[in-house]
């Protein structure tokens, strides 16, 4: 029976949406020589920073650590100390010399795409009050702000008041205008040393060095990410799924009976990922190179890979990328499913 369409849904890694209390969680190991350089420069701080990374090296922590630095009463070396009145206002999640920026949702819960000129405008009241102390906003994800939005950032930009700290967190930096670019000092902080990250994921999640790596070479060595990846039921899944895709490819199941199981294990994204993270590694075989998922069954990725061509994968991989492409738009996730299963069983 075809469902009603509905909206593909991404399932948000939960670890990786920073709420208030990150104010006083400790600095990521790999973030504190940054952290030292930077909060040394005091009071001749940069009025407007760019933190950069991937998704899952900690950015928004980053930014709400240093938010939090700056507005405390009596800030230690390593960050807000959390007794304060200013620190109460955090805990709270309401300071009022704290302004977070991203993409507005409307009362239906869709996001928007953008960050529109509109609260660009909220942010120079803002900026201009006067009072006492330092002023902050965070712009998450600040590679959305629109040409408009962006614009009117440039003035605040090129005419800084006093005290105020500008801070971009962007997870595709070269997505903002150039302009924006060469008025703020750029950070990087996706850049993390292996032993450090193997280090904190084993720490995080008790897990042997072994399959820290294993997870960090799944999450492009985010270590963030691969602390959320571990508890993943797409991770989990990863073997049941290798088994059923040999299964239909090998005829010893049928497609519908296939995709009736596998909707009731996934969302479509998710599994649309899962299928990709697989394929992956069969096209690793393919060209010869090391497979990343080194735990799986190679015997069952071994059969898949010598009755599938090149040409097959790199079509299935084609349409798997342009699927994901386009989450917004309404699908049906059975008929989906179910043509992608026949591609995959051929
Ligand atoms: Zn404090």
């Amino acid at each position: 029976m075809a469902r009603a369409p509905a909206k593909l849904k991404d399932d948000e890694p939960s670890a990786l949406v920073v709420h208030a209390q990150s104010h006083f969680m400790p600095l990521l190991p790999w973030h504190r020589a940054v952290w030292t350089r930077l909060t040394s420069r005091k009071p001749n701080l940069p009025h407007g920073v760019l933190l950069t990374g991937a998704v899952g090296t900690g950015k928004r922590r980053f930014a709400e650590h240093l938010a939090g630095w700056l507005l405390c009463d009596t800030p230690t070396v390593d960050g807000a100390c959390g007794q304060c009145p200013s620190c109460a206002w955090l805990t709270v999640g309401n300071h009022p010399s704290l302004l977070r920026i991203s993409r507005e949702v409307d009362a239906k819960g869709k996001q928007s795409r953008q960050i529109k000129i509109d609260q660009i405008r909220d942010l120079m009241l803002f900026v201009q009050q006067t009072g006492q102390g330092w002023r902050v906003v965070i712009f998450e994800p600040a590679e959305t702000l629109n040409t408009a939005a962006a614009n009117a950032l440039l003035k605040t930009l090129e005419e800084p008041a006093q005290r105020v700290m500008l801070l971009l967190v962007a997870d595709q930096y070269l997505q903002l205008p150039a302009t924006i670019r060469s008025r703020v000092q750029q950070i990087p902080l996706g850049r993390i040393e292996t032993e450090l990250a193997v280090d904190f994921v084993c720490d995080e999640l008790a897990v042997t060095s072994e399959q820290a790596k294993l997870l960090l070479a799944m999450s492009g060595g985010a270590p963030l990410a691969a602390v959320e990846l571990s508890t993943t039921t797409q991770f989990k899944l990863r073997g049941q799924w290798l088994a059923t895709w040999l299964a239909i490819l090998t005829g010893r199941r049928s497609v519908l009976d296939a995709t009736t199981y596998w909707l009731k294990q996934l969302p479509l994204l998710t599994w649309l990922n899962l299928v990709r993270q697989i394929l992956r590694d069969v096209i690793a075989l393919q060209v010869g190179y090391e497979v990343i998922q080194t735990d799986l069954d190679q015997n069952h990725l071994n059969q898949i890979k010598s009755r599938l061509s090149m040409e097959s994968l790199l079509a299935i991989d084609q349409r798997i990328v342009s699927l994901i492409a386009s989450q917004s738009q309404n699908v049906n996730p059975q008929l989906v499913m179910e043509n992608l299963m026949v591609q995959l069983s051929r």
